[in-house]
């Protein structure tokens, strides 16, 4: 009886043991993120923003230094353009993956991503999708040993002297596959660039109502410049200087709408597109913002 009762006495202390640690390092975490993060770090050197040319879809790579991000990777059969760009430049490893959304034009050339550099975080929103291709992403973050983190809008981020605000999806059910994208906004100095997957007005709408300043340089266009994005109050708010559509030619869903180009010539916005110039490359310096079209 005696040997029993101190037996059950010392998993008890066991437990209180582990759940005490946990405690504490659970403790340690938090604060230890919370004191270092700094909103506006000094840039050094230059930022690149690369809008590769993948057709219909996204892919954009952003250099800072030696920090390296990547949101989308194009369509299935777009991987292996998108691994030879980055490999063309350099590129060994991701600091970041962003998979904006389950929707094929966006994570079909991941799997190929994940399996050919060395990865360090990847971001994709709390949705299953019963797809192939989902399916292959999801098979391969478990093969590179991966963990995935879902995004909590107001989350911040460094990329090197960069640093990036997590501003969508703000719910996590809805009824449009869409309206889950991962936005960011990317802040190098007094310059930022915006991101918001295929985001529709609806998700658009719930950014304004984030309070948080989405005013930016450089605004990727919504779903590829469809007439559902890009709504009045959200362009007003992100106020770019440029905008750039990624879009396939002769694409069979009519994009970019007319309706989208229209509000970008009403607001004075230089419109780049990725249909028309190939792969645009912004390069900014923290003060300034360059655009090629040779890249
Ligand atoms: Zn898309």
């Amino acid at each position: 009886m005696r040997r029993k009762t101190k037996q059950v006495l010392s998993r008890v202390g066991g437990i209180v043991l582990l759940a005490v640690l946990s405690i504490l390092i659970n403790h340690y975490i938090t604060v230890t993120e919370k004191e270092t993060f700094q909103d506006t770090p000094q840039p050094k050197g230059i930022m690149e923003v690369h809008f590769i040319d993948v057709g219909q879809g996204d892919a954009i790579l952003v250099e800072v230094d030696d920090s390296t991000m990547l949101i989308d990777a194009g369509e299935n059969n777009k991987g292996n353009l998108v691994k030879e760009y980055l490999e063309n430049h350099g590129i060994t490893k991701l600091d970041y993956v962003i998979g904006t959304h389950p929707h094929s034009d966006h994570i079909g050339g991941l799997d190929t991503i994940l399996d050919a550099f060395e990865v360090q975080k990847i971001l994709l929103p709390n949705v299953v999708h019963t797809t192939k291709t989902f399916e292959e992403v999801l098979d391969t973050v478990e093969r590179q040993n991966l963990k995935i983190t879902a995004p909590q809008v107001g989350d911040h981020y460094y990329l090197g002297t960069a640093s990036f605000t997590i501003l969508g999806p703000s719910s996590d059910s809805y009824e449009e596959l869409n309206n889950y994208s991962i936005a960011v906004k990317i802040t190098f100095g007094d310059t930022s660039f915006l991101f918001a997957g295929d985001a529709e007005a609806l998700s658009e709408r719930e950014m304004l109502q984030t309070g948080l300043d989405l005013r930016a340089d450089v605004l990727k266009l919504s779903h590829h410049g469809s007439a559902y994005s890009s709504c009045e109050e959200f362009l007003d708010a992100v106020s770019p200087t440029y905008a750039v559509i990624s879009v396939g030619k002769d694409n069979e869903y009519g994009h970019p709408h007319p309706e989208t180009l229209q509000a970008v010539a009403v607001h004075n916005i230089k419109l780049y597109r990725t249909d028309e110039q190939g792969s645009i490359v912004f390069s900014s310096d923290g003060q300034t913002i360059s655009v090629n079209t040779q890249d």
